[in-house]
């Protein structure tokens, strides 16, 4: 498929829901992509993108913005404590948030640095042993925990299950957002974005419909 392909069928999934046209924001996830590739979306005019590791995208994205320009950067993999500098300096959106000791990590540096990427809390939303995030028992008072520490946290994300219906994930994520008060949810991928756009997804983050399939990662 090609990024038009991809953009038509949000504007009709947002159309169908009755959400403004442009409610839902596309995160091209180009993970271990040819370069090739990430160069011809670039060329088409996209300029959001995410990334599952800090460390391919340090070795990317200067790079492509030297010759592109500007790019909105969204990191939607694990982060590591040590890390978090790093991560913060490169991508303008982290969405993995998911215990006490990074959001106080982020909190540090944000506060030496008086600047912070806006941050979504992961939420394990099928409660998988494998899979990051917070439960949903926990997310309530985490959410207040990263209040409390002045995080500029817009929303939750979530992964789910492989073989579970998404849209008791979604559906279950929309709810805890609205609980908190948090407008921003980060649902959906290529296989299930238009389910997530009609539960009231703000970002879907989007890889194989893209680009194509992923030969690694
Ligand atoms: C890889 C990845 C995606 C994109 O997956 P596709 O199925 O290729 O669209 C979305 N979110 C996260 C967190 C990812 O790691």
């Amino acid at each position: 498929m090609s990024l038009a392909d991809i953009t038509a069928r949000i504007h009709a999934a947002e159309q169908k829901a009755g959400r403004p046209q442009g409610a839902t924001e596309l995160i091209a996830i180009s993970k271990v992509q040819p370069l090739e590739r990430v160069e011809a979306v670039l060329t088409e005019g996209h300029r959001i993108f995410g990334e599952n590791k800090v460390q391919e995208a340090a070795g990317k994205w200067p790079e492509l913005q030297d010759r592109f320009g500007a790019c909105k950067l969204h990191l939607v993999g694990p982060l590591q404590s040590n890390k978090t500098r790093q991560a913060m300096e490169l991508f303008q959106v982290i969405h993995t948030v998911d215990r006490p000791k990074l959001a106080r990590a982020i909190a540090r540096i944000a506060d030496e640095t008086g600047s912070c990427p806006d941050l979504f809390i992961q939420v394990n939303t099928g409660e998988e042993d494998q899979k990051a995030g917070v439960s949903p028992a926990d997310v309530d008072g985490f959410v207040s925990e990263c209040l409390a520490l002045n995080l500029p946290v817009i929303g939750l994300m979530c992964i789910p299950p492989v073989d579970e219906e998404p849209n008791l994930h979604f559906a279950l994520l929309a709810k805890f957002a609205e609980r908190n008060g948090l407008a921003g949810l980060s649902m959906g991928m290529s296989g299930d974005f238009e389910r997530a756009i009609a539960l009231g997804a703000t970002h879907v983050r989007v890889g194989s419909a893209i680009f194509g399939e992923r030969t690694t990662g």
